[in-house]
């Protein structure tokens, strides 16, 4: 079916109602959606919601003692945030390494959140960063709130815990403990402009060759991004010799789900994690 309407609101009242309208698509930089629809790989709804001029989903707000981040905000926004890159800098890498300029200037963190693919690369930052979704929506004519953890929000390739009458509002980090480091890591067919093959986030804090409070997820390796946590487990506590690092990488290896596809084999995908957790654990053991 074609757009039959187009709404702009200025309001998230207003952005709400028509949702709760049904049969609606919701539009924020349209770099997945557009090309997708002329593809002819997804249909759009009878009535385009454009979301740009909501003002409760920009900005980045210190918030709980944490981050509040507007859905709409951008791959260009968050390197460039200077709360971001301090206190959640694998967030920022991971937008780093997100396909060219142009596209990080449109595309906004609710649209890679919302879109639920399974190779998000913003995605393996933010399960590694605890993160949750606040999701907003008006059952009763009054707009209600509610937040969902991001690691029980993707339910499969493109699928959420978000209802159609719900709109994404933004995303909240909690702040990591003192001394958190993380890191992010992207395979893809070429350097750059590609999606994951596979990546990692490893976070924690370093201390004594070890790596405490760690958090291990992983993109394109399941049908949603998932935290590995028996590979968090093998981590906790123990002193990262070359045996550990070894035997770590190999549950990560084992614990994840790859699929044969276009971008690589389930084998490849496999030797990739387990290759790349351990340069990356071999790396904290030697910072
Ligand atoms: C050439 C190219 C390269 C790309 N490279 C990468 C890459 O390197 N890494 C990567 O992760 N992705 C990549 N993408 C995919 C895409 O750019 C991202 O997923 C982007 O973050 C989508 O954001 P957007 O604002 O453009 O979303 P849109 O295209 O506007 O929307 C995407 C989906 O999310 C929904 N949506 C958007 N905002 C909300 C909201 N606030 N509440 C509820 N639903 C919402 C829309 O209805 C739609 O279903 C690439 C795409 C292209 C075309």
């Amino acid at each position: 079916m074609a757009v039959e309407e187009y709404w702009a609101p200025a309001t998230l009242s207003d952005a709400l109602e028509r949702l709760r309208g049904g049969d609606v698509t919701i539009l924020a930089g349209g770099t997945d959606l557009m090309p997708q629809s002329h593809a002819g790989r997804v249909t759009l709804a009878r009535g385009l919601l454009n979301v740009r001029r909501v003002p409760e989903l920009r900005g980045i707000e210190a918030a709980d003692g944490g981050v509040r981040i507007g859905a709409l905000c951008t791959m260009s926004e968050l390197m460039r945030d200077p709360l971001v890159r301090e206190h959640f800098g694998i967030l920022a890498e991971a937008c780093d390494h997100f396909a060219s300029d142009q596209l990080r200037n449109a595309a906004t963190l609710g649209g890679n959140v919302c879109n639920a693919s399974p190779a998000g690369d913003t995605l393996v930052p933010l399960l590694v960063l605890d993160a949750e979704a606040e999701l907003a929506s008006k059952p009763d004519g009054r707009v209600q709130f509610r937040r969902v953890p991001l690691s029980a929000f993707f339910s499969g390739p493109g699928r959420t815990a978000r209802a159609p009458d719900e709109l994404l509002c933004a995303i909240r980090l909690p702040r990591p403990p003192a001394g958190f480091v993380g890191r992010f890591y992207k395979a893809g067919l070429r350097p750059a402009l590609d999606i994951s093959a596979i990546s990692i986030g490893i976070g924690g804090v370093p201390g004594g060759r070890a790596l405490g409070q760690a958090r291990v997820a992983y993109g394109a390796v399941a049908p949603v991004p998932m935290r590995a946590r028996r590979t968090e487990q093998a981590l906790e506590g123990a002193v990262l010799d070359a045996a550990t690092v070894e035997r770590v990488a190999a549950i990560a290896r084992d614990e994840v789900r790859p699929i044969d596809d276009v971008r690589a084999s389930a084998w490849y995908r496999r030797e990739l994690v387990f290759n790349m957790t351990r340069r990356m654990l071999g790396d904290v053991a030697h910072a």
